[in-house]
């Protein structure tokens, strides 16, 4: 079985940490805190027509990679006021995720579904790691790896405001599902 480190028990530290684990490689996940989440708790809003066509984030992460990912509210409404335009959208359109340290951050979450230790109080140096580790991956919330190693891709395009400031944007195309 090959020996996998990572680093960083933020969202992608440990969604890879759980996949890995599904597929037979129990992962050593090393985090410099000393608990998994960001200092100061924050709310993520999250619009379902932002992944189209995925229309239902949580539904589709446990489908496909059995994450149970929980929201602390759906949101149902949705105020947009433009210089031309304002509109109301009433729809089941998105969630809201907290962040943090909380019991119900989804980093706390995901530790849970991992259900083995992470080493905490650990800030660990890639060059140390490939020495002792068959494999490396990088979770550090920086992207300096990904744009070192020339894979860095930007995938979300902002072009709601540009379509709002354009006057083409319309309730129906907030819409997903
Ligand atoms: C206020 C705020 C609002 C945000 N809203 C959104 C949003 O709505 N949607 C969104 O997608 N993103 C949002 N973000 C960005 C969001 O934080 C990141 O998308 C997300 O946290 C990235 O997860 P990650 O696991 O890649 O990195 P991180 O969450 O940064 O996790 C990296 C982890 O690696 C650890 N680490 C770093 N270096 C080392 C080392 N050498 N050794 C050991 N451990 C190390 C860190 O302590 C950290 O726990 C927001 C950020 C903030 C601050």
């Amino acid at each position: 079985m090959p020996k996998v480190a990572i680093i960083g028990a933020g969202i992608s530290g440990l969604a890879a940490a759980i996949e890995l684990k599904r597929n037979g490689i129990s992962p050593v996940v090393f985090e410099e805190k000393n608990k998994v989440g960001p200092a100061v708790s924050f709310a993520n809003v999250s619009f379902k027509f932002l992944f189209r066509p995925i229309c239902d984030q949580i539904k589709y992460l446990k489908d496909t990679y059995n994450l149970e990912i929980k929201p602390i509210s759906d949101i149902n409404l949705l105020k947009i006021q433009g210089p031309n335009k304002r509109f109301t959208v009433s729809s089941h359109l998105g969630y809201s995720f907290l962040r943090g340290k909380d019991a119900h951050s989804i980093e706390s979450h995901l530790a849970a579904q991992l259900a083995y230790p992470i080493e905490y109080d650990s800030n660990v140096k890639h060059e140390d790691l490939l020495k002792e580790f068959d494999y490396l991956l990088v979770a550090d919330g920086s992207g300096a790896w990904s744009k070192k190693l020339t894979i860095w891709q930007s995938t979300l395009r902002a072009g709601y405001e540009v379509q709002l400031f354009l006057d083409v944007l319309t309730p129906m195309k907030l819409k997903c599902g």
